[in-house]
């Protein structure tokens, strides 16, 4: 490969900016041309100025910025063989055979058209005589990495498509604002999200929103009545005291037979019968809009990279493939594959098999759906008879993680609707110890879905010496079964020290469950701690406005995050946000690194450079503080470009959750609450943790986590994301040239 096209195409999706600056840096670091295809098919089908080559500065400074900078459309022309002939015949005039094409299902359909079109356009070209026989033979089969960039999250080939993550972010903070106004005034209302095949947004919304009813495509309402059903329920919902109700509604939603049910028609249904003053919000293009999140930097970065690396390995007539992510790894799909798939639920729907469908969407999707069915309930389903009443405690510990309220919300609800007791412990393990322990009811953690901090209250402190005493006995007053502690290294340490005191104190024999929250991301068993997204985007949100406000100045940033002795936020937020240089705990700070970094700053500024960006991980080095790190390049910088130090602080932890931080919480609850209870009634005292490590949710025993931590820098031995270095230091490296 010499060459490299790269084209956004269809809907646009936040992060397709991220995607292209990898595609396009990355190849150019490899030494290949690249070249921008302008307005997707359009441009292609065009031609002239549309394809033109793209430089490593043209996709400097686009991490933030929603949309796509090189454009894109819809594009008739493409869907006739006539206009993809002129298509490649543009593409040819570049000798351009290797693409990346970042779009939706509709536009990879294209892609894939126009591959297995290939050689007989390419011929026909050459007999018309538009082309040389010479070019022909040189391109006789075209290569192509496609990238899902699609808000819906409807194709299948990764878990999450380029865009999802940021829409559902605007989802949420519509359905956070409206939740308040809706309960000022006791309204209903019914919320609008986009999802013409696929309910992904609707259903993720309601769950991270704490919606109390929704409508998908996939899964209609089970019964003919259910508009009857679903106000009963909501009826008893404003009994029971629920002040806001929001009702989730994709814009596909249908219902068994197969008739739209629309926004319109529920507000109708909801006035009629309840008498309640209705207001429908259609999100729209709000869902497209705004800065990129964290996570859709960073999934676009890694998947352009990804597609450039593929293209590189790629023999002559490869097949096309999509660059997908699941659980952290980067995955490639055949895309003929993908679509059969993507196409396989559609049709299912449309012949109204819908338990298919619902199948063909795969297990956390039905989970996702399942527990919502059950976080709406207004009551819980009363015990069945014979059944074994579990008293259950639910406490956080640690530093506080946003995203600990979701999660203790999940356990009371869960728990309670299995018939159990739910117990909160205020205030961590010193509540522990000091009894401070209360029932939680159905509607206690009524609008805890979305709270920020911690409700129940969190600590740092350990028990030690008399205090497992102590806990032992508030374990016995109140009779607990089982325990589910949703915190930081605090708890998971603090849970082994009572497990270290068990033969003297028998009642601290119970199972209990760890659940990881922590902004640190540094706990054992768990490739992602609940807390952490939220965190990264509040550094990202921060450094993007630290970003803009040197404009008009030539200046360094140093600017100092959090994470204690791991790297993960530091190098997370500095390939989200485009930073050239971070500092890790992991790596430390050499006096010869900085020297090398001085120098490559002044190259940088010399060269006519504006802004450079450091990130330093808080225990990076105990002597190559941040100040000094300042101070160092101020000194060194001369003229050259001033330095500003920037330490985040606490509004790192602060802040509502964030919607990939509420399901995680939710998920993973939901699945240590039913462990605990099989532990429970089997008699089985085992303590684990849970977490989510290669695309599943696993449980590893307590036992085994001194093994797989390092106990003195309190984090995992071995981090997942410490690959991702290489990546982040290419793209963010100064133009080559
Ligand atoms: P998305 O990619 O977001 O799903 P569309 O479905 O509108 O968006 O597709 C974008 C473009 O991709 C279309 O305007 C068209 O140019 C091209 N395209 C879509 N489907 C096909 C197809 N079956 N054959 C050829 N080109 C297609």
């Amino acid at each position: 490969m010499k060459r490299l096209g790269v084209l956004t195409s269809g809907g646009d999706a936040q992060g397709m900016n991220a995607a292209v600056r990898a595609v396009v840096r990355m190849a150019l670091d490899k030494g290949i041309e690249t070249v921008a295809i302008y307005e997707g098919y359009q441009g292609m089908v065009d031609g002239g100025d549309q394809i033109r080559p793209i430089g490593w500065n043209d996709v400097g400074g686009i991490l933030q910025q929603g949309g796509t900078i090189i454009g894109s459309a819809r594009c008739n022309e493409f869907r006739e063989r006539a206009g993809r002939l002129k298509a490649v015949h543009h593409l040819l005039e570049h000798e351009l055979d290797s693409l990346v094409i970042i779009g939706g299902d509709g536009s990879l359909s294209g892609a894939q058209i126009l591959y297995d079109e290939w050689p007989s356009l390419v011929n026909e070209l050459a007999e018309c005589g538009q082309i040389s026989q010479e070019i022909a033979d040189r391109h006789q089969h075209i290569q192509i990495a496609g990238i899902i960039g699609s808000i819906d999250n409807d194709m299948f080939g990764s878990d999450v498509t380029t865009g999802s993550d940021t829409a559902l972010h605007r989802i949420v903070e519509a359905i956070d604002a409206i939740s308040s106004t809706a309960a000022s005034h006791q309204r209903i209302f019914v919320v609008e999200v986009m999802g013409r095949r696929c309910g992904y947004l609707a259903l993720m919304g309601a769950m991270a929103g704490g919606g109390d009813w929704v409508f998908i495509p996939e899964n209609p309402p089970d019964a003919d009545n259910w508009e009857e059903k679903m106000c009963d329920l909501l009826h008893q919902g404003r009994e029971a005291g629920r002040r806001d109700i929001i009702v989730v509604v994709a814009e596909g939603a249908q219902d068994r037979h197969g008739n739209r049910i629309t926004s319109e028609y529920i507000k109708q249904v909801l006035e009629n019968r309840l008498e309640e003053d209705t207001r429908i919000t259609v999100l729209g293009h709000v869902q497209r809009g705004g800065a990129p999140s964290a996570f859709d930097r960073n999934l676009s970065t890694l998947l352009g990279a990804a597609a450039v690396d593929h293209l590189l390995a790629a023999t002559e007539n490869e097949k096309p493939f999509v660059m997908g992510i699941r659980s952290n790894k980067i995955t490639r799909t055949p895309l003929d594959e993908a679509l059969e798939k993507t196409h396989a639920v559609a049709k299912e729907m449309q012949a109204h098999n819908f338990a298919e469908a619902m199948h063909l969407r795969g297990s956390s999707f039905n989970e996702s759906f399942q527990i919502i069915r059950t976080m709406v309930r207004v009551l819980p389903h009363p015990p069945a008879p014979d059944q074994q009443r579990m008293r259950i405690a639910v406490m956080n510990a640690g530093g506080p993680a946003p995203g600990m309220n979701t999660a203790v919300r999940t356990a009371v609800r869960l728990g309670t609707d299995k018939g159990h007791v739910m117990l909160g412990v205020q205030n961590g393990f010193p509540g522990l110890v000091d009894g401070d322990i209360r029932e939680m009811d159905w509607m206690s953690v009524s609008g805890w879905a979305s709270r920020g901090g911690a409700e129940l209250g969190t600590n740092r402190t350990m028990p030690e010496g008399s205090d497992f005493y102590a806990i032992a006995r508030s374990l016995e007053e109140h009779k607990i079964d089982g325990l589910l502690m949703i915190g930081g290294w605090t708890g998971y340490e603090s849970v082994l020290k009572m497990m270290g005191n068990r033969h003297t104190f028998p009642a601290n024999n119970i199972p209990i469950i760890c659940v990881p929250a922590s902004i640190n991301n540094n706990l054992p068993g768990a490739e992602l701690s609940v807390g952490a997204d939220t965190a990264l985007n509040n550094i990202v949100n921060a450094v993007d406005k630290i970003k803009q406000s040197a404009v008009a100045s030539r200046r360094v940033f140093v600017v100092e995050v959090m994470g204690r002795n791991c790297g993960y936020l530091a190098l997370m937020s500095a390939m989200a946000s485009g930073a050239e240089r971070v500092y890790i705990n992991e790596e430390g700070i050499t006096s010869s690194n900085l020297v090398g970094d001085v120098k490559e700053l002044i190259v940088g500024f010399s060269k006519g450079k504006r802004l450079g960006l450091m990130i330093r991980n808080e225990n990076a080095n105990k002597v190559y503080t941040t100040a000094f790190i300042g101070a160092l390049f101020e000194e060194e910088g001369g003229e050259l470009f001033d330095v500003r130090e920037a330490i985040l602080g606490h509004l790192q932890q602060g802040g509502d959750p964030s919607p990939f931080d509420r399901i995680l919480a939710t998920r993973l609850t939901s699945y240590a609450i039913n462990q605990l209870e099989t532990q429970i009634a089997a008699a089985d005292p085992t303590c684990a943790c849970i977490g989510q490590i290669g695309g599943s949710l696993v449980f590893t025993n307590m036992e085994d986590v001194p093994r797989m931590f390092d106990m003195e820098k309190k984090r995992p031995k071995k981090q997942w994301w410490m690959d991702l270095r290489p990546i982040a230091r290419i793209l963010a490296k100064p133009s080559p040239h």
